[in-house]
């Protein structure tokens, strides 16, 4: 390292470091240079980003420069600054994160967007709500924050991301409001009898094919059991698609996350299914289709008839 923070002989000040790093990071081809200096080095010092500027002229000890050294090169070696710091902010909340788990994307919030209108009802009536697949518990924290009189239900395959899922739970005081269960999409599920009113999921969807294609941080970093959807990339969609019908009350509504460029191939299993009216799609900021939202066919059970 050139040129780096300890070779120069006066004090380096919080300022000095957020600007030689930046450059730095831009060199390594680090997207969002500035600002994942800034968060790296407000980790280091234990401090809020805003606080690096306010205190521009503070110098750093020997020690803070070397633990801040020490992150500066897990980052351009290729680790995702979330899984540094072992936090990622989401829906306004910050979030516990660690390899076992996908780091939240903010296109998911346009998944919990989607859900939302289907959330808001009579007050006393509480819904049921399931996700399969939670990981960080990013989708069902920030629904049930915003719902806390609904149930909700939380399953992974993986123990490790249910348990860093029940923490961020405790973090935002909406454990007890969330049954968890591990285990593979629905199998712990007795069909018929277990009926939610809303299911939602962000399922892996990317094609295998695909995979080595992505940025290495994510390639090299995040579960591979939450990214890769198989040789088409709708293989879990597929299997959601068919078997949750099943679990879902009439009118009740399943969401999923997509790939930008799969809304036809879920209108086309959700038709060959012909359990649910026809899928609608939402976009992302980017304004890409980024979330598919399909009702639950049928009669309901005390439909009124209009004659
Ligand atoms: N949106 C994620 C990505 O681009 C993929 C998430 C997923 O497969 N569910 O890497």
């Amino acid at each position: 390292m050139p040129n780096a923070p300890t070779d120069k002989p006066s004090p380096w000040t919080t300022l000095d470091l957020v600007k030689w790093t930046a450059g730095y990071f831009k060199d390594h081809q680090v997207e969002s240079a500035r600002s994942e200096a800034e968060i790296l080095l407000a980790h280091t010092l234990k401090t809020r980003r805003i606080d690096l500027y306010l205190n521009h002229d503070q110098p750093l000890c020997e020690d803070e420069l070397k633990r801040f050294k020490a992150l500066i090169k897990r980052r351009v070696d290729g680790e995702p600054v979330a899984y540094i710091t072992g936090i990622r902010e989401f829906w306004s909340m910050a979030l516990a994160v660690n390899p076992s788990v996908l780091i939240p994307r903010p296109e998911t919030e346009c998944l919990v967007e989607a859900v939302l209108p289907f959330l808001d009802g009579d007050a006393g009536s509480a819904k049921r709500v399931l996700e399969m697949g939670v990981g960080s518990g990013a989708i069902i924290i920030a629904l049930a924050h915003e719902h806390p009189e609904h149930r909700y239900v939380a399953m992974d395959r993986s123990a490790a991301a249910l348990q860093t899922a029940r923490q961020n739970a405790r973090t935002h005081k909406v454990d007890h409001r969330i049954d968890w269960f591990c285990g593979d999409w629905n199998a712990a599920l007795v069909p018929e009898r277990e009926t939610f009113d809303v299911i939602v999921c962000n399922p892996p969807y990317i094609r295998s094919h695909d995979i080595h294609g992505l940025q290495p941080e994510i390639r090299n970093h995040e579960p591979r059991m939450a990214l890769d959807g198989d040789g088409d990339g709708l293989r879990c969609i597929r299997h959601i698609i068919e078997s949750t019908h099943r679990y879902l009350i009439v009118g009740g509504l399943l969401a999923l996350e997509m790939g930008c460029d799969q809304a036809a191939d879920i209108a086309r299993i959700a038709g060959a299914v012909d359990h649910y009216g026809p899928p609608r799609t939402i976009k992302d900021y980017s304004g890409l289709d980024r979330v598919a939202v399909m009702v639950k066919k049928g009669l309901r059970p005390h439909a009124n008839f209009v004659i």
